[in-house]
């Protein structure tokens, strides 16, 4: 079976990080293995406390696995250390969705963590799958100037990114439209846009396309694989 493994933050509410990760993984048949980078309690009304776990505890959860997930990274020390284990595994795929914030607006990586992300996450990963807002941030504190998400992905592919799914959750319009933007081009990822929000999508999506990659998929198939999966969610939990 595909192991996968997810590093990320417990959410005690469990409507977002390691157990929708975990859930997603099993539904498509994977066999999900963890690395708790941070305990936090929170719920859909904001993050109420936020417990980081020690480096050498994160360093000694992280092993071989068929593809990796990075969801929430806390801080620099986080970053540090989860980029120093995966060193270990060069050629293991890995899908890194940038969490900054919870939809509630409570903050889940700092601005020293954004920074460490960019220099040591963002050239080891296959795949970083921001959101609209998330892009913006991640644009900004790495000086790229320009306006338009597809300019920014572009920009952090000039950074070192190989791939950059740039989710179109926050935009508007009667469908919702991800773009996966690489060094081969730019393909659109079309999808009905479903009403209203839920919190772990951006979990789900990421999670499902690393379980997807660990089985052998094209990127372009996994990021497909990764949109029915948030469909999925959305009409589960309607
Ligand atoms: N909490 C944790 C621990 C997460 O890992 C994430 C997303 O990955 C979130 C919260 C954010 O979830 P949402 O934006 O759905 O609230």
């Amino acid at each position: 079976m595909t192991r996968v493994l997810l590093i990320g933050g417990l959410d005690s509410s469990c409507g977002a990080g390691l157990v929708r990760d975990a859930a997603t993984v099993s539904a498509l048949g994977g066999s999900p293995i963890v690395c708790a980078t941070a305990v936090t309690a929170q719920g859909a009304h904001g993050v109420l406390a936020v417990h980081p776990i020690p480096p050498a505890v994160i360093t000694a959860q992280i092993v071989a696995a068929d593809a990796v997930k990075i969801g929430m990274l806390c801080d620099r020390t986080t970053v540090e250390a989860v980029a120093r284990s995966l060193a270990e595994f060069p050629l293991t795929p890995v899908v890194l969705d940038p969490v900054i914030a919870a939809s509630s607006g409570g903050r889940l990586l700092s601005d020293n963590g954004i920074t460490a992300m960019l220099d040591l996450l963002l050239p080891r990963v296959d795949l970083i799958t921001p959101n609209l807002p998330e892009l913006r941030i991640l644009a900004e504190a790495s000086g790229i100037t320009a306006e338009d998400p597809r300019d920014q992905a572009q920009g952090l592919l000039r950074l070192g990114a190989r791939a950059v799914l740039v989710k179109g959750g926050h935009a508007n319009g009667p469908e919702a439209i991800d773009l996966l933007i690489g060094p081969d081009g730019t393909t659109p990822l079309v999808g009905p846009r479903y009403a209203g929000t839920r919190r772990g999508t951006g979990c789900t999506m990421a999670s499902a396309i690393a379980t997807a990659l660990g089985q052998g998929a094209l990127l372009c198939d996994a990021c497909a694989v990764g949109k029915a999966a948030v469909g999925q969610f959305f009409r589960e939990s309607s």
